[in-house]
C-alpha cells in the first residue's frame, strides 16, 4: 500500500458539494488521495483530527497589506500572519502600495518583499492607471494575478485612469486573458457631492454615504461591465454594496459577459445604523449602506449573482481612524482574520449553508483569479491547503487576539462560530492548536493559468485603428 507524509485522519471534509468524514494523505505538499476513514494505509506522520471540520485554505482575492510604502499601516508579515491565523492560506494583495507595481521592475520588488516576509501564498495585483497602459503585458509576464482598476480615488496617490485609458487597458488585456478588477464607483459624482456637502457642514458618519450614493455605484458598474462586453475583456467587480447594481451584474452575466463579483463581510452585517454607533471605523469605501442593501447580498450570494466573498483587508493606523469631520478620516476596515469566523456565525445561524461557504471563500475565488485546482480545492493533485476548523466554538471577536499591526475594528465583540485550530499550507504546518508556528517567507507567489481568451472587436482597438492610420 502506498505510503504518504502525512495523513490527517478522523476529521470531516467539507467541499462545496458535502460533508464527510474521510481522511485525507499528503504527500510532497499536495494532496495525494482522499479516502474514507480508516483506508489510506502509511503514513509517514499521522495526525488524529477527530471532531475537526477540514476545509480547503481560504483565497481571499482582495487585501491591502500596504508594503512596500504605508508599512506603518500593515507590511507583509503582520498582513500575512492575520490570514495565517483566520484560515486564509491565499491572497490576492492591492497594488495601491509605494511604489505601486505599475511596471515590471517595482512589481519585481515587491515580489521580493513578499517572498521574504509572507506567511501564506500570495498574488500580486498589477497596477491599471492612465501611464501603466505600455507596461501591462510586461507585468503580465512577471505574473501578475490580475489588474486593478481605481474608477475614484483611493489610500495612495493614484488618480483614477480616463474612460479612453480604461478601454484601451481592456483591449490590451482581453487577448492576454487576465482578469481586471474595478473598484465601480462614478469618481466626479462622488468628488462634486463631498464637495457640496462640506460647504454645507456636515462632519457626521452618514455624510460618507450621502457622497457616494447608489447611483454612483450603479453607473460605473455598468460602464465598466460596457467597455468589458465591447472588448471580450475578463472583469470583476470588488466590494459590491449596493441592492442596485446587482440587476446590472445579473444581466450582464445572462448576456455571457466574463463578469465576477464579490462582496464582503461587512456589508453583509453593517448597516446604516451601525455608522451611528461606530462612526469612523465603519468609513469604507464603497459605504455601509442601508439594510436593505445588506438583504440582497444575502440573496445574491445564493443566487450566483455575487460569486465569492472577499474582505478588502484595509488596515489603517488608530490615530487615522480618527477626526473631527468624518471627511479627515482614513477610509478602510481590517478582515482577512476574522472573515471566516464571522462567516460561520451566520453558518451556524443557519443563514448560509457550511458547503456554500467553502464554494463562497475558497473555490469561487480560486476559479475567477485562475488557481482552481491547484488552490480551493481538496481534491488529489490540489496544494495541501487545509484549514481544521472546530466548528463547536462560538463567542465573539477578540480584537485584542488578532495580528493585523492595527486590529481595533467595528469586529470588536461580533458574534463568531469555528476555532481555527491547524491551518497546513502546501502541507506544512503553519498554524497548529491555534498559534502561528509558520516562518515568515514559506509563501510563494503563484501565478495565474486563465481559461483561452475571447477578445471581441479586435479590428476596432486602438492599436488597430492607429497601424490603420499610418499605412
Ligand atoms: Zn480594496
Amino acid at each position: 500500500m502506498k505510503s504518504f507524509d502525512l495523513v490527517l485522519k478522523g476529521g470531516t471534509i467539507v467541499t462545496p458539494e458535502r460533508a464527510r468524514p474521510g481522511d485525507i494523505g499528503i504527500s510532497d505538499g499536495r494532496i495525494a488521495a482522499v479516502g474514507l476513514p480508516g483506508t489510506l494505509g502509511n503514513a509517514a506522520h499521522v495526525e488524529d483530527v477527530s471532531g475537526l471540520h477540514l476545509l480547503p485554505g481560504l483565497v481571499d482575492p482582495h487585501v491591502h497589506f500596504r508594503d512596500p510604502g504605508y508599512t506603518y499601516k500593515e507590511d507583509w508579515q503582520s498582513g500575512s500572519a492575520a490570514a495565517a491565523m483566520g484560515g486564509v492560506t491565499t491572497v490576492l494583495d492591492m497594488p495601491n502600495t509605494d511604489p505601486a507595481p505599475a511596471t515590471a521592475q517595482a512589481f519585481g520588488a515587491k515580489r521580493a518583499i513578499a517572498e521574504a516576509a509572507s506567511h501564506v501564498d500570495f498574488g500580486l495585483y498589477g497596477l491599471l492607471d492612465e501611464k501603466s497602459l505600455p507596461h501591462l503585458s510586461a507585468l503580465v509576464d512577471e505574473g501578475a494575478a490580475a489588474f486593478k482598476c481605481f474608477m475614484c480615488d483611493t489610500t495612495g496617490d493614484l488618480p483614477s485612469p480616463s474612460d479612453g485609458a480604461i478601454l484601451e487597458a481592456f483591449e490590451i488585456l482581453a487577448p492576454l486573458g487576465i482578469r481586471t478588477t474595478v473598484h465601480a464607483e462614478n469618481a466626479s459624482i462622488l468628488e462634486y457631492r463631498a464637495r457640496r456637502l462640506k460647504q454645507a457642514g456636515r462632519t457626521d458618519a452618514h455624510a460618507h454615504l450621502a457622497a457616494r450614493p447608489d447611483v454612483a455605484a450603479v453607473e460605473a458598474t455598468h460602464r465598466a461591465i460596457s467597455f468589458a462586453e465591447w472588448a471580450g475583456a475578463r472583469l470583476h467587480i470588488a466590494h459590491e454594496s449596493c441592492a442596485a447594481s446587482l440587476p446590472v451584474i445579473r444581466a450582464a452575466k445572462a448576456r455571457g459577459v466574463e463578469v465576477t463579483a464579490e462582496t464582503c463581510p461587512h456589508y453583509l452585517f453593517f448597516d446604516e445604523a451601525d455608522l451611528e454607533r461606530q462612526g469612523g471605523h465603519l468609513r469604507i469605501n464603497p459605504p455601509i449602506r442601508r439594510r436593505h442593501d445588506a438583504e440582497a447580498l444575502w440573496l445574491a450570494l445564493r443566487d450566483g449573482t455575487i460569486d465569492l466573498l472577499a474582505t478588502d483587508h484595509a488596515p489603517h493606523a488608530p490615530e487615522e481612524k480618527q477626526g473631527e469631520a468624518i471627511w479627515d478620516v482614513a477610509r478602510g476596515i481590517v478582515g482577512v482574520e476574522t472573515q471566516m469566523r464571522v462567516m460561520l456565525a451566520a453558518v451556524a445561524d443557519g443563514r448560509l449553508a457550511l458547503c456554500d461557504y467553502v464554494r463562497l471563500a475558497s473555490e469561487a475565488p480560486a476559479r475567477a483569479f485562475g488557481l482552481y485546482p491547484r488552490k480551493g480545492s481538496l481534491a488529489p493533485g490540489a496544494d495541501a491547503d487545509i484549514v481544521a476548523v472546530d466548528l463547536s466554538w462560538r463567542g465573539a471577536i477578540d480584537a485584542a487576539m488578532l495580528h493585523s499591526k492595527h486590529a481595533f475594528s467595528a469586529w470588536h465583540g461580533h458574534p463568531a462560530a469555528g476555532r481555527v485550530v491547524d491551518v497546513y499550507l502546501r502541507g506544512q504546518r503553519i498554524v497548529a492548536e491555534g498559534a502561528l508556528v509558520g516562518r515568515p517567507g514559506t509563501g510563494r507567489m503563484i501565478r495565474p493559468e486563465m481559461p483561452a481568451p475571447a477578445p471581441r472587436n479586435v479590428d476596432l482597438t486602438l492599436e488597430a485603428e492607429t497601424k490603420r492610420a499610418s499605412l
